[in-house]
């Protein structure tokens, strides 16, 4: 069994609310920008040589909410919608991760939106409510997972606990985590010996809210892309047991929810952008290295083509992301300001809802078992495959 291929270095890109049409959408704009009308230019992953589906419906919904699909996701099992890491009767159910991480496995988990939202929490939680925040940001340290990033701790807004951010925060630092803000403290504190590792954004009056959307990002700003190279930077180590990283671009979803086609746009890119990170790690370790790319669902019903007709062209894109750079708008007033649907109606892009949809999710694979993802799977399939790919047999949960 020597030879067999084993993924030791594992990155799991969840494109939150991210189906089919998000991707098509994002590139029919890159060909745009590229001149190439009617046309369709990749994006870094959706050049990977293996490609499936998965289905994304929960135990109660055919509709999945993204807790659901994140505790499918990462335990293997399907539950209600509003549920995070525990089956249908409420009971919890083991997460993948902790026995990764139990067999020495260094495990990453990050997002551009808050650190204790749905999809991250599906990895390192239970709760029978995922709005239940402050209870979710207490057990985030409790995991003793190696490193967290991206936006920060919405359990600190709970209104029904008095001090809850002194309590995260000391819960946080109890446990033995560092809080880094912004990457350059994180180098610093890294090099004074840091064991565990929370990256935070640098602006600490908006360190608990999500990473800034794209359209609104200032150069400080904390990114996806800087906090994957910083989770690279801090679980890899040669001679090591790997790592597995969950890595979430949560604002697809945001925006989709919007129905705001700019923003659904720039949001895949910058996972996009987060991906190229990895598949640079994957270029160094091609042997025993693994990314795959899904999404929990799709949100929004977005099409490309709307009532009626042929006509489609991306042109008012760039013109609105200009406008918004140029008045430095926040994505908030930009979406009152203008009504978000006129930008659909000139490149008549259709949406059927302002919530999720039930349809299947692509699979994107490159690497080291990367042919076990492709064709039709279960979303329950991907973390049993994840465990299998990286040695540890039949996942028993
Ligand atoms: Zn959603």
């Amino acid at each position: 069994m020597k030879n067999t291929p084993k993924a030791k270095y594992v990155f799991f890109f969840i494109g939150d609310g991210m189906g089919f049409a998000h991707v098509a959408l994002t590139e029919a704009y890159l060909a745009t920008e590229h001149g190439n009308v009617p046309g369709s230019d990749p994006l870094c992953f959706t050049q990977f040589p293996v490609m499936g589906m998965a289905t994304t419906y929960s135990y109660s919904n055919m509709i999945t909410c993204s807790s659901a699909a994140a505790t499918a996701l990462a335990t293997g099992h399907k539950t209600r919608n509003n549920i995070v890491g525990m089956g249908p009767d409420s009971t919890d159910l083991r997460q993948f991760t902790y026995f990764l991480h139990d067999a020495g496995v260094k495990i990453g988990i990050m997002t551009t939106v808050t650190i204790d939202h749905a999809t991250p929490a599906g990895f390192y939680a239970h709760s029978a409510d995922r709005d239940g925040y402050y209870d979710i940001a207490m057990q985030l340290p409790k995991s003793g997972f190696d490193f967290f990033g991206g936006g920060g701790f919405d359990g600190v807004n709970s209104k029904k606990i008095p001090n809850a951010k002194h309590n995260i925060y000391d819960n946080v630092a109890k446990c033995g985590y560092t809080v880094a803000y912004g990457v350059d403290d994180y180098k610093s504190k890294k090099a004074a010996g840091a064991k565990k590792m929370i990256l935070f954004q640098a602006d600490t009056s908006r360190v608990n809210d999500i990473l800034p959307y794209v359209m609104e990002r200032r150069p400080q700003d904390l990114t996806l892309k800087q906090v994957v190279a910083s989770a690279i930077d801090f679980l890899y180590k040669p001679n090591d047991k790997g790592f597995f990283m969950m890595c979430e671009g949560g604002k697809i979803d945001w925006a989709a929810h919007d129905n705001d086609m700019a923003g659904v746009i720039t949001e895949t890119i910058d996972m996009d952008e987060a991906i190229k990170v990895a598949f640079e790690f994957y270029k160094k370790h091609p042997k025993e290295t693994l990314i795959i790319v899904t999404a929990d669902h799709e949100t929004g019903g977005l099409t490309l083509g709307r009532t009626k007709g042929y006509t489609f062209d991306l042109s008012g894109v760039d013109v609105t992301l200009k406008k918004v750079q140029k008045e430095k708008i926040t994505v908030d007033n930009y979406l009152k300001q203008e009504p978000v649907d006129s930008l659909s109606k000139a490149a008549n892009i259709g949406w059927t809802t302002s919530s999720h949809t039930g349809g299947a999710v692509p699979v994107f694979a490159v690497g080291a078992c990367s042919q076990m993802f492709s064709g039709r799977q279960n979303n329950t399939d991907l973390p049993k495959k994840i465990y299998r790919a990286m040695g540890f047999g039949e996942l028993k949960n």
